[in-house]
């Protein structure tokens, strides 16, 4: 009860909605490496860059740090946005996915997807029922946006679970509501 209803005080992210429930965070009782403050939760991904403080690749970051900035102003990079910046979506937009978002849990680090002059909304691994139920067309889809060779995918869609290997990740565009798939394998 104590968990839960702090969870739902944790905060929202514009390009992640589903942080809270999509494994972005872990409960932890140790104290926020930026704010120094005991939160009950970190983020999953210790951040990279050049961090000002004593951080290194396991440093342990509050939720709240990386939502109002404070871990971002201080060098932590969370997000890797280089194919939003090929994509010519606006430099605001690029800080807030880089260093106001929490990051993926992958395998590789995953480059953030960006449709219609904006970054996609990332909504976690593909649930389990909609990679088993897509449809020709739709493994075909998978395969091009992942690049996996669409005769091992056939495989991989069978034996497919969330937060396995090989993964496979969902964005959203904001604006035309494509869906965009990605994957990768540990
Ligand atoms: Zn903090
Ligand atoms: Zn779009």
């Amino acid at each position: 009860m104590w968990v839960s209803l702090r969870r739902k005080e944790l905060p929202s992210f514009k390009y992640y909605p589903t942080a809270a429930t999509s494994g972005a965070f872990e409960e932890c009782d140790e104290q926020c490496d930026c704010c120094h403050r005991r939160r009950g939760y970190v983020v999953s991904c210790p951040p990279s860059g050049d961090f000002d403080i004593d951080l290194d690749w396991d440093a342990m970051i509050c939720p709240w740090c990386v939502a109002d900035g404070r871990a971002g102003k201080q060098g932590a990079s969370f997000n890797c946005v280089d194919g939003l910046i090929e994509s010519g979506v606006s430099q605001e937009v690029v800080e807030e996915v880089e260093l106001r978002t929490p990051g993926i849990v992958s395998w590789q680090d995953l480059l953030w997807v960006g449709c219609c002059s904006d970054a996609c909304a990332y909504y976690g691994d593909v649930p389990e029922n909609e990679i088993k139920g897509l449809d020709e067309a739709g493994v075909q889809k998978l395969a091009d946006e992942t690049g996996f060779p669409i005769g091992h995918l056939r495989d991989y869609v069978s034996w497919y679970q969330p937060g396995g290997s090989p993964a496979f990740y969902k964005f959203v565009c904001r604006h035309c509501g494509a869906v965009r798939y990605r994957g990768d394998a540990g």
